[in-house]
């Protein structure tokens, strides 16, 4: 890459996201000026290694950003409402990993891959979608643009605990290992149910209609990042026991009569998403969430033509949602800046 070299920070640098980014800036050769890892007054002072030098946390404050030209946010909605403002007074161009600013008008939300030129038209936030979306439209969007657009969407999501965080991984941890040895549950902090070898159809906070916030995110961002207001969705999402990467059932109605050998065709030639379909091989083809971990693409297999829903077809996608769901769509984001 041959850009003028940048100074980043890093909000969240401590957290599953914030290290995956750090990983990401790494592999993409990411011209770094100087780095700034910030986080809460917990991690000041510990050090993470970028490029095979220890660099030194600091706690986040709204000082932090002096001098710095690209911000990647991943400290929760709250943090970034507070601190992005002062990273972006300070001159710096947010990239944000919460929903705090994602359905805001003039900030625009981001796949590089979907809607690369909505990123010039923004007031210093660009927002990362959800990641359940992400992978969703990584799959979507090419069918999107073969079959006259899509109309509806009908979804449901199995969501590993990584989704939530470093707790979320260390709670199905310390259950397993409970469970293997015949003690009882440690005391749950994340989920409301047991997560280990459980699945829990609430991945979090239920709004009047009877959806989860996290569901509706594929109704309302899908809408603008496909440029479709019309577009609606009806998802539920649901937190599995899986340590890394979200799957996606999907049944999609497009405007036009869609034909399974021309999704195929249609993934097949863009970027970030393979297809992994071939029911009839021996074993058959298909994707599941340990075959996408800690790689960029993601995968869609059992795509098929519905058999209830004119002009619909369902299929299967995962996607490692640590990276592609958040820390390499913020690099990706960073790298169009
Ligand atoms: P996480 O593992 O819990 O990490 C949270 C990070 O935020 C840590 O670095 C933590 O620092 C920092 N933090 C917490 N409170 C802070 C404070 N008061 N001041 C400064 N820093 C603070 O969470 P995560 O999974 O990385 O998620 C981070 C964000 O990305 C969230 O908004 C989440 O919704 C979003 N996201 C996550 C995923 C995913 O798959 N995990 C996918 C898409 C989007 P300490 O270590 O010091 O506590």
């Amino acid at each position: 890459m041959s850009q003028q070299p940048k100074h980043i920070a890093v909000a969240g640098a401590t957290g599953a996201v914030g290290i995956e980014i750090l990983k990401c800036l790494e592999q993409r050769d990411f011209p770094v000026s100087e780095l700034t890892l910030l986080a809460s007054a917990r991690s000041a002072g510990k050090t993470l290694t970028f490029r095979g030098k220890e660099v030194t946390v600091k706690e986040l404050t709204p000082d932090s950003f002096e001098g710095v030209d690209i911000a990647l946010f991943s400290a929760g909605g709250g943090i970034s409402k507070t601190f992005a403002p002062h990273a972006v007074k300070a001159g710096a161009i947010v990239v944000d990993n919460s929903s705090a600013f994602r359905m805001d008008e003039g900030v625009p939300l981001i796949i590089p891959e979907v809607n690369p030129s909505d990123a010039s038209e923004n007031n210093g936030i660009i927002a990362n979608p959800n990641c359940t979306t992400i992978v969703t439209l990584m799959a979507l969007n090419p069918m999107h643009q073969t079959f006259g657009g899509v109309k509806s969407i009908i979804a449901s999501s199995y969501q590993a605990v990584s989704g939530s965080g470093a707790q979320g991984i260390s709670e199905l941890e310390s259950q397993v290992e409970a469970i293997a040895k015949g003690e009882p549950l440690p005391e749950r902090k994340v989920y409301p149910r047991q997560i280990a070898f459980n699945v829990i159809p609430q991945v979090d906070v239920f709004q009047e209609n009877g959806y989860t916030k996290e569901e509706m995110k594929m109704h309302f961002e899908g809408q603008k990042i496909l440029h479709a207001p019309e577009l609606k969705a009806s998802v539920t999402c649901v937190r599995v026991p899986v340590f890394r990467s979200h799957a996606v059932a999907v049944t999609a109605v497009f405007h036009d009569e869609p034909s399974v050998e021309a999704a195929r065709e249609a993934i097949a030639d863009a970027k970030g998403v393979q297809v992994v379909d071939d029911p009839f091989a021996d074993p058959p083809e298909f994707p599941t969430p340990l075959d996408c971990t800690n790689g960029d693409d993601c995968l869609v297999g059992r795509i098929r033509k519905d058999l209830v829903l004119d002009n619909a077809l369902t299929f299967w996608v995962v996607g490692d949602q640590v990276r592609k769901g958040a820390a390499l769509n913020a690099v990706q984001i960073a790298e169009l800046l």
